[in-house]
């Protein structure tokens, strides 16, 4: 099975853990409010690339310094992983990190104040896009989303996507909200943004490619369109002046006409410009062109 524009995506984006803290945080912020369940009582992050599977036991360790309870045996397996963390002092310490008392929390929020710097808010987003995230194939048409669960999640995350720079589109998909962009302009900005900018390049590549190969068709189109209207307009010009000869008054026309007419008879296949080189004297393309009209009215037609 080819790899996936999202999973070659995310292979992109885990190819290094950040190095400051206060960013790893913030994408484990982002991992964990656009994951499977982040409640409480539980956290369960499923995931079906096998880069972020690798990465996020060391993502987790750099941000909270803890281990998860549950973790797949072979992260580095194709299918589904899951990551878990039920242990209570360990949920604790996680909530606390971003400001929120689980005992009293009903609802998810972004806490922006857990993301001061750019870096940071950059972090968020791609551990939103690692967990909540896809990008279609660009070969089709672009589309890229973020899927959370949490309502005010979505909508702060709207805000956050407006204070970097993006504007975002949302809708509702079951009991998910879907935050998600069209414009292949866009999506290579996100994806450069959120630390995968070979992947935006791909993107960008692809489309001008499909819009290389769509001139190259139009061009192609439009150059047979007016070979067959060339091809069309020589076939009436030869049975114009077989119908002359027929007649006999080839013989009487002019020695300028004469000429024409033999040499289009002879050479059906050319363009004006080929048969116009080939008079003698040569003459211009419109010159030949008024010699074969007038050769034309002459037949009767
Ligand atoms: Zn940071």
């Amino acid at each position: 099975m080819a790899v996936s524009f999202s999973a070659e995506t995310k292979e992109e984006l885990c190819r290094e853990v950040p190095s400051s803290r206060c960013c790893a945080q913030a994408e484990a912020y982002g991992v964990l409010l656009f994951c499977t369940a982040f409640s409480s009582s539980e956290i369960r992050i499923i995931t079906g690339s096998s880069a972020f599977s690798q990465r996020l036991p060391a993502l987790f360790r750099r941000a909270f310094h803890l281990e998860f309870d549950q973790d797949p045996d072979r992260p580095d397996h194709p299918g589904k992983q899951v990551f878990g963390i039920t242990e209570p002092k360990k949920l604790c310490a996680i909530h606390e990190a971003f400001g929120s008392d689980p005992s009293i929390t009903l609802a998810h929020h972004i806490n922006l104040a857990a993301l001061e710097e750019d870096s940071c808010r950059t972090a968020f987003l791609r551990g939103a896009f690692l967990t909540g995230g896809s990008v279609s194939d660009p070969d089709g048409s672009y589309h890229l989303e973020l899927v959370t669960s949490h309502y005010h999640v979505s909508r702060e995350l709207f805000s956050l996507l407006l204070e970097v720079g993006f504007n975002p589109k949302q809708t509702t998909r079951k009991s998910n909200y879907v935050t998600y962009f069209k414009q292949s302009e866009t999506i290579a900005d996100f994806l450069t943004a959120i630390g995968a900018p070979l992947a935006a390049m791909k993107l960008m590549n692809a489309k001008l490619e499909k819009h290389l190969r769509g001139s190259v068709n139009r061009r192609v189109n439009c150059d047979s369109a007016n070979l067959d209207k060339a091809v069309d307009a020589a076939l009436d010009q030869v049975e114009a002046i077989k119908r002359l000869k027929r007649s006999g008054l080839l013989e009487d026309l002019p020695e300028k006409l004469k000429q024409t007419a033999w040499l289009r008879s002879e050479h059906p296949e050319l363009t004006l410009s080929q048969l116009a080189v080939l008079c003698d004297p040569p003459v211009t393309k419109s010159c030949l062109n008024h010699r074969l009209r007038k050769l034309m009215e002459l037949s009767g037609r």
